[in-house]
């Protein structure tokens, strides 16, 4: 595979807001039922904001941690859910490990993830199994950290990490919600999925349709 520059990295984020459009209702329809049914209307919010910002700019003036900066800040303004700072400091963290790069290489793009799902943990504190985005964006980022370990290209790592979140989305039905807002809800929030996780998976899906390379 050719090396990952600005162009493709922006190629991702649009395929990911265009995803994000086709899913908030869903997503929407997921917060109503253990939220305040806004989560679809969040990251379809974020996602074109982030779209539009990297729009507003020439690519070639961009490296991929201009692009992932560009996207945490944009996602950041547009959002006043608490998906904002996390999915902000997500792309943050991806910036900043991929730091120097012009264009990147199979390994950086594995490294990005595992910091988003990282930044994401760090920044609202969740532990997996307490119902939230993280029990999809670790074991996916994971996932790919391991195909990619055992010597697979990133596509093939990629479909590992959408495996592993949906796996990961799907376990948050039978999960009791301990961060967030759905955790006023104790054990009513069990049989739901959690709409974070759920978004999770589109947001990685549209991340492997954006960056497939046949
Ligand atoms: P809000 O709850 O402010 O309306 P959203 O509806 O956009 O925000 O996002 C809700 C999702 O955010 C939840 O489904 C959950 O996955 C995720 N979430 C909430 N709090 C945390 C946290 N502390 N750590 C990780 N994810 C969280
Ligand atoms: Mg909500």
């Amino acid at each position: 595979m050719t090396n990952i520059d600005s162009t493709r990295l922006i190629g991702m984020f649009n395929q990911v807001a265009a995803a994000l459009e086709a899913d908030k209702d869903r997503l929407c329809a997921l917060d109503g039922v253990i939220g305040d049914a806004d989560h679809g209307i969040a990251m379809e919010l974020g996602f074109s904001a982030v779209r539009d910002a990297l729009a507003a700019q020439d690519a070639s003036t961009l490296d991929p941690t201009a692009v992932f900066n560009t996207a945490a800040k944009s996602f950041l303004n547009a959002v006043g859910a608490s998906s904002g700072p996390l999915y902000a400091t997500a792309f943050m963290r991806a910036g900043a490990t991929v730091k120097g790069k012009p264009t990147l290489e199979e390994a950086d793009m594995v490294a990005a993830l595992q910091a988003m799902a990282k930044g994401i943990q760090d920044r609202g504190k969740a532990e997996i199994g307490e119902k939230t985005m993280i029990d999809a964006w670790v074991p996916a980022a994971d996932a790919a950290a391991a195909t990619h370990a055992s010597g697979k290209m990133l596509d093939q790592c990629l479909d590992a990490a959408v495996e592993a979140a949906r796996q990961g989305a799907e376990a948050t039905k039978a999960m009791v919600a301990a961060k967030g807002r759905s955790a006023r809800l104790g054990d009513r929030s069990l049989g739901h999925m959690d709409p974070g996780a759920a978004s999770a998976v589109t947001v990685i899906e549209a991340m492997r349709q954006g960056l497939a390379t046949g």
